[in-house]
């Protein structure tokens, strides 16, 4: 059996895969980009993701090849395939995760729910969309976006003058993705893990809370969204995970619209903000079953260890010193809370620890989440 799992990238969402490597016995390596990043504990070698040299040579000492995110280039991942290397998801469902207009167009073709949209190559293109959508749309850049950056709202055709600009410079041309601006409701996500062979395991949908682009708080499962709701997004990240040929965990970023659609807005092809409270709410995390999928081990159950479990991020961190210093305050005073800490110097807008909290109150579980996370913002 593949017991080596290599992750290429050195953040957070590698570091949380090492706990569940060791309680399974298999052997975690991490290629990251600098020293003592996030998840340096497992790290085997410092490298750039982007040179294929570097990532050959680290992919060579392990059975199977995962990432922390998505910015592997195409042709790095081919060549790794090409030379027999198990890697998981495969540069063809990575593409998905790589490019929204590539995401949005084969999404259309499999027949899933996602937002009007159109790919716009200048001004005039965009004021035609605007036009037909009410004078207001979202453009984004399809590549390179993350937590809201590449996301902007416009209501004129000029609004993305210099995205069109930039792209221009860069030589490669190409166009925008624009889309409807879609009167959400609110804001679910969907996560699934998927086994080379096939089998497949969802977790409850949950509610996600946006603040300025960035993920914020977590609400497990999504509250009011028994029936209709719940079986529509689960079958449309099967769906996805199915269409697309994604292998470990996919997250399904979800809009639930006004008059009651559920929407695809984003994928992430690797463990999610969104699935953080699965460490200590659910029976398995989606870091775990990342592990077991990628090795194509059978998956574990996905249900819920308390009737609500919270999340919230900490964004940011204290103005002086680092988590740990905040621990003894915070840890007195919530004993039933679980913190993360993922060993990153505070920095304004950055993601440096979560909270979960756990119990069968909703507005119980609410507050003390985000009564314990408040220890550590400034
Ligand atoms: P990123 O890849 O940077 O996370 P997203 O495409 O997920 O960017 O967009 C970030 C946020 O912008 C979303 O969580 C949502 O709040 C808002 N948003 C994105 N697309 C739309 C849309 N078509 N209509 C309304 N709001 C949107």
């Amino acid at each position: 059996m593949a017991r080596t799992v290599g992750v290429i990238g050195g953040g957070q969402l590698a570091r949380m895969m090492i706990p569940p490597a060791i309680e399974l016995g298999v052997d975690i390596r991490v290629l990251e980009e600098a020293e003592g990043m996030s998840a340096d504990i497992a790290a085997s070698g410092v490298g750039d993701y982007r040179d294929l040299d570097t990532v050959v040579a680290f992919a060579e000492t392990v059975d199977v090849v995962t990432f922390d995110h998505e910015h592997v280039p195409q042709p790095v991942l081919r060549e790794l395939v090409r030379r027999g290397i198990a890697v998981h998801p495969g540069p063809d469902a990575l593409l998905y995760a790589q490019d929204k207009l590539q995401m949005r167009a084969r999404l259309g073709e499999l027949g899933l729910p996602v937002p009007d949209w159109a790919a716009v190559e200048s001004a005039d293109d965009l004021a035609a969309f605007l036009a037909d959508h009410g004078g207001r749309a979202v453009v984004k850049t399809p590549r390179g976006g993350y937590d809201g950056k590449g996301v902007r709202v416009v209501s004129d055709a000029h609004g993305a003058d210099d995205w069109f600009a930039a792209l221009a410079e860069d030589g490669r041309g190409g166009a925008l993705l624009v889309e409807e601006l879609v009167p959400f409701t609110r804001e679910l996500a969907q996560l699934v893990a998927r086994r080379p062979s096939g089998g497949m395991a969802t977790w409850p949908v949950v509610e996600t809370v946006q603040r300025d682009g960035v993920c914020a708080e977590v609400i497990a499962p999504a509250p009011r969204a028994h029936g209709r709701v719940e079986q529509a997004a689960a079958d449309i990240a099967r769906a996805v995970a199915e269409g697309l040929g994604v292998t470990g965990v996919l997250a399904v970023e979800l809009f639930e619209t006004t008059d009651g659609r559920v929407l695809v807005n984003e994928l992430a092809m690797r463990p999610h903000n969104s699935g953080h409270w699965t460490i200590d709410g659910a029976v398995t995390s989606q870091f775990e079953q990342h592990l077991r999928a990628v090795l194509d081990l059978p998956l574990g159950a996905t249900e819920p260890r308390e009737d609500w479990s919270v999340m919230v991020n900490i964004l940011g961190g204290p103005a002086e010193g680092t988590l740990l210093d905040r621990y003894p305050a915070a840890l007195a005073a919530h004993p039933e809370v679980k913190f993360h800490g993922y060993g990153k110097d505070p920095r304004p807008g950055r993601k440096v620890g979560h909270v979960t909290a756990g119990g069968d109150d909703l507005d119980d579980v609410v507050y003390r989440a985000r009564a314990a996370a408040a220890f550590f913002e400034d």
